[in-house]
């Protein structure tokens, strides 16, 4: 029987570090489902979909065939054929994703490939209601979260990091958007899960809060 954690939280928390560290550790694949909605978007954006219009959005989700391969343990999404990794991490992409991933019929499609992936082997999946709706049954529920102002710094120093130049309170201010989004949208808005554990990372480091969850797998 595959063994399944997941993680819920909001944008920045850090779930993809950590979620990759604990797989890691476990011998686990590692599974981002945030790229999956991110593709999706890429897809919408690419079409010229107008992004209020949830019907359009829709009708159009059933034309864009998204799948993930692992290439030297790495995941890769690949949209209609294409590996589109390197092109879902824009603001732009991130804003879209957001937006996109309110439709219904989305979600269902993406939320099916995720479950057959949990269902054949053992995953850490990172999102926003894999805890709730793609893994209710997870033998690990977490639900990772930090302040505003950590994340949005956390967000700022990995860009700087990477050359870009980037402003501190348009950060926040886009995070704090994408969390409201998230948190109040109809279909599977981001919440802590029945039977979820809550860790909060704003004062942890990333070795203490996997080792957290590595303790959470033994209990
Ligand atoms: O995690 P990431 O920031 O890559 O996710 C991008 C967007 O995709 C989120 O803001 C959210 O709207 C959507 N998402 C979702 N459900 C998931 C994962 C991501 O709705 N399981």
């Amino acid at each position: 029987m595959p063994y399944n954690i997941g993680i819920d939280g909001p944008a920045g928390a850090g779930k993809s570090t950590i979620a990759k560290k604990v797989a890691a550790k476990k011998g686990y694949i590692y599974v981002d489902t945030g790229a999956m909605y991110r593709a999706m978007a890429l897809f919408m954006l690419e079409k010229k979909v107008n992004l209020s219009d949830t019907e359009a959005i829709g009708k159009n989700c059933e034309n864009a065939d998204i799948s993930i391969k692992y290439e030297n343990g790495v995941q890769c999404v690949y949209l209609n054929g294409e590996n589109v990794n390197d092109r879902i991490r824009t603001p732009e992409v991130s804003a879209a994703a957001s937006k996109t991933s309110v439709v219904k019929k989305v979600r269902e499609k993406l939320v099916s490939l995720q479950q057959a992936l949990a269902a054949k082997t053992s995953v850490v999946m990172d999102g926003r209601d894999i805890c709730t709706k793609v893994l209710p049954d997870a033998d690990v529920k977490v639900y990772l979260t930090a302040s505003v102002e950590v994340r949005a710094k956390r967000r700022y120093d990995e860009l700087v990091g990477k050359g870009e130049s980037c402003d501190l309170t348009e950060i926040e201010k886009d995070i704090a958007e994408r969390d409201r989004r998230d948190m109040t949208r109809e279909e599977s808005p981001l919440v802590k899960a029945d039977g979820a554990v809550e860790i909060d990372s704003s004062d942890m480091t990333i070795d203490e809060v996997a080792d957290k969850i590595l303790s959470l797998c033994r209990e």
